[in-house]
Protein backbone atom coordinates (compact mmCIF):
# COMPACT_ATOMS: atom_id res chain seq x y z
CA UNK A 1 0.00 0.00 0.00
CA UNK A 2 1.53 2.90 -1.10
CA UNK A 3 -1.52 5.37 -0.03
CA UNK A 4 -2.48 6.24 4.05
CA UNK A 5 -5.47 8.02 5.06
CA UNK A 6 -5.86 9.81 8.55
CA UNK A 7 -8.27 11.77 9.90
CA UNK A 8 -8.00 13.95 13.21
CA UNK A 9 -10.21 16.32 15.66
CA UNK A 10 -9.35 18.77 17.98
CA UNK A 11 -11.38 21.42 20.53
CA UNK A 12 -9.75 24.27 22.64
CA UNK A 13 -12.24 26.28 25.09
CA UNK A 14 -12.07 30.00 24.52
CA UNK A 15 -10.60 31.96 27.33
CA UNK A 16 -8.63 35.20 28.52
CA UNK A 17 -7.30 36.31 25.61
CA UNK A 18 -7.73 38.97 22.36
CA UNK A 19 -6.58 36.40 18.81
CA UNK A 20 -6.83 32.87 18.47
CA UNK A 21 -3.98 30.91 16.60
CA UNK A 22 -5.38 29.03 13.02
CA UNK A 23 -3.81 27.10 10.95
CA UNK A 24 -0.44 28.74 12.45
CA UNK A 25 -2.29 32.19 11.60
CA UNK A 26 -3.04 35.01 14.41
CA UNK A 27 -6.85 36.15 13.95
CA UNK A 28 -7.98 38.87 16.37
CA UNK A 29 -10.45 38.19 18.62
CA UNK A 30 -12.31 39.10 21.57
CA UNK A 31 -10.82 36.22 23.31
CA UNK A 32 -7.94 33.94 22.78
CA UNK A 33 -8.14 30.12 24.19
CA UNK A 34 -7.14 27.89 26.49
CA UNK A 35 -4.36 25.41 25.81
CA UNK A 36 -0.93 24.14 27.24
CA UNK A 37 0.62 24.92 23.79
CA UNK A 38 -1.00 27.96 21.43
CA UNK A 39 -3.88 26.45 21.23
CA UNK A 40 -4.57 25.88 17.30
CA UNK A 41 -6.87 23.74 16.83
CA UNK A 42 -6.35 23.90 13.14
CA UNK A 43 -2.83 22.70 13.14
CA UNK A 44 -3.80 20.26 16.08
CA UNK A 45 -6.20 18.44 13.65
CA UNK A 46 -3.96 18.15 11.48
CA UNK A 47 -1.07 16.75 13.06
CA UNK A 48 -3.62 13.78 14.46
CA UNK A 49 -4.82 13.37 10.88
CA UNK A 50 -1.20 13.32 10.10
CA UNK A 51 -0.17 10.62 12.81
CA UNK A 52 -2.71 8.59 12.24
CA UNK A 53 -2.50 7.72 8.77
CA UNK A 54 0.59 5.75 9.69
CA UNK A 55 -1.05 4.57 13.30
CA UNK A 56 1.77 6.72 15.31
CA UNK A 57 -0.15 7.56 18.02
CA UNK A 58 -1.88 10.89 18.52
CA UNK A 59 -0.54 14.49 19.67
CA UNK A 60 -1.28 13.91 23.10
CA UNK A 61 1.53 10.78 23.30
CA UNK A 62 3.86 12.57 21.14
CA UNK A 63 4.02 16.36 22.81
CA UNK A 64 2.50 16.04 25.94
CA UNK A 65 1.42 18.57 28.15
CA UNK A 66 3.45 17.42 30.96
CA UNK A 67 6.26 18.27 29.19
CA UNK A 68 7.53 22.20 29.29
CA UNK A 69 9.57 21.83 26.13
CA UNK A 70 6.18 21.84 24.66
CA UNK A 71 4.24 24.43 26.90
CA UNK A 72 3.16 27.53 24.81
CA UNK A 73 4.73 26.11 21.45
CA UNK A 74 4.30 27.20 18.19
CA UNK A 75 1.77 24.37 16.76
CA UNK A 76 3.78 25.28 13.33
CA UNK A 77 6.74 23.24 14.92
CA UNK A 78 4.66 20.51 15.94
CA UNK A 79 3.44 20.03 12.75
CA UNK A 80 7.23 20.43 11.22
CA UNK A 81 8.52 17.74 13.51
CA UNK A 82 5.16 15.53 12.44
CA UNK A 83 6.08 15.88 8.98
CA UNK A 84 9.67 14.69 9.89
CA UNK A 85 8.16 11.52 11.46
CA UNK A 86 6.30 10.80 8.11
CA UNK A 87 9.42 12.08 6.13
CA UNK A 88 12.04 9.38 8.13
CA UNK A 89 9.63 6.63 7.06
CA UNK A 90 9.24 7.38 3.36
CA UNK A 91 6.05 9.02 3.22
CA UNK A 92 4.93 12.52 2.91
CA UNK A 93 1.31 14.51 2.48
CA UNK A 94 -0.19 14.09 -0.89
CA UNK A 95 -3.05 16.47 0.18
CA UNK A 96 -4.90 17.81 3.81
CA UNK A 97 -8.51 18.85 4.51
CA UNK A 98 -9.19 20.68 7.34
CA UNK A 99 -12.29 21.87 8.50
CA UNK A 100 -12.71 24.84 11.35
CA UNK A 101 -15.90 24.68 13.38
CA UNK A 102 -17.06 28.24 15.50
CA UNK A 103 -19.44 31.00 15.06
CA UNK A 104 -16.41 33.71 15.45
CA UNK A 105 -14.03 34.66 14.72
CA UNK A 106 -14.75 34.37 10.80
CA UNK A 107 -12.44 32.04 9.36
CA UNK A 108 -12.83 33.03 5.47
CA UNK A 109 -10.59 35.96 5.52
CA UNK A 110 -7.86 33.99 6.63
CA UNK A 111 -7.92 30.40 5.26
CA UNK A 112 -6.11 31.87 2.06
CA UNK A 113 -2.70 32.91 5.04
CA UNK A 114 -3.31 29.36 6.48
CA UNK A 115 -2.96 27.59 3.65
CA UNK A 116 0.04 28.94 2.58
CA UNK A 117 1.70 28.13 6.36
CA UNK A 118 0.43 25.02 6.09
CA UNK A 119 1.85 24.09 2.36
CA UNK A 120 5.20 25.81 3.35
CA UNK A 121 5.74 23.61 6.67
CA UNK A 122 4.57 20.94 4.93
CA UNK A 123 6.50 21.54 1.67
CA UNK A 124 3.90 20.86 -1.05
CA UNK A 125 1.66 22.46 -3.04
CA UNK A 126 -0.92 25.44 -1.98
CA UNK A 127 -3.88 23.53 -3.79
CA UNK A 128 -2.84 20.83 -1.96
CA UNK A 129 -3.54 22.18 1.35
CA UNK A 130 -8.00 22.89 1.75
CA UNK A 131 -9.45 24.91 5.21
CA UNK A 132 -12.28 25.88 5.14
CA UNK A 133 -14.94 26.78 7.65
CA UNK A 134 -18.67 25.97 9.11
CA UNK A 135 -20.60 27.40 11.65
CA UNK A 136 -22.48 24.99 13.96
CA UNK A 137 -26.04 26.73 13.53
CA UNK A 138 -25.41 28.04 16.82
CA UNK A 139 -26.32 24.74 18.56
CA UNK A 140 -23.72 23.00 20.73
CA UNK A 141 -20.71 24.71 22.42
CA UNK A 142 -19.27 25.47 19.18
CA UNK A 143 -23.02 27.36 18.37
CA UNK A 144 -22.75 28.80 22.25
CA UNK A 145 -19.45 29.88 21.22
CA UNK A 146 -17.60 28.37 24.14
CA UNK A 147 -14.98 26.84 21.77
CA UNK A 148 -13.52 25.96 18.71
CA UNK A 149 -13.01 23.08 16.87
CA UNK A 150 -11.26 21.71 13.40
CA UNK A 151 -11.72 18.73 11.62
CA UNK A 152 -8.98 17.00 9.44
CA UNK A 153 -8.11 14.22 6.65
CA UNK A 154 -4.79 13.81 4.85
CA UNK A 155 -3.52 11.22 2.57
CA UNK A 156 -0.02 10.12 3.02
CA UNK A 157 1.27 8.83 -0.44
CA UNK A 158 5.19 7.11 -0.77
CA UNK A 159 6.98 6.45 -4.11
CA UNK A 160 5.29 4.24 -5.95
CA UNK A 161 2.18 5.22 -5.25
MG1 LIG B 1 -5.24 21.01 20.82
Amino acid sequence: MNIRIGQGYDVHAFGEGDHVMLGGVRVPHDCGVLAHSDGDVVLHALCDAMLGALALGDIGVHFPPTDARWKGADSRALLRHCNGLLAERGWKVGNADVTVVCERPKVGPHAQAMRERIAQDLGIALDAVSVKATTSERMGFTGRGEGIAALAACLLTRDGA
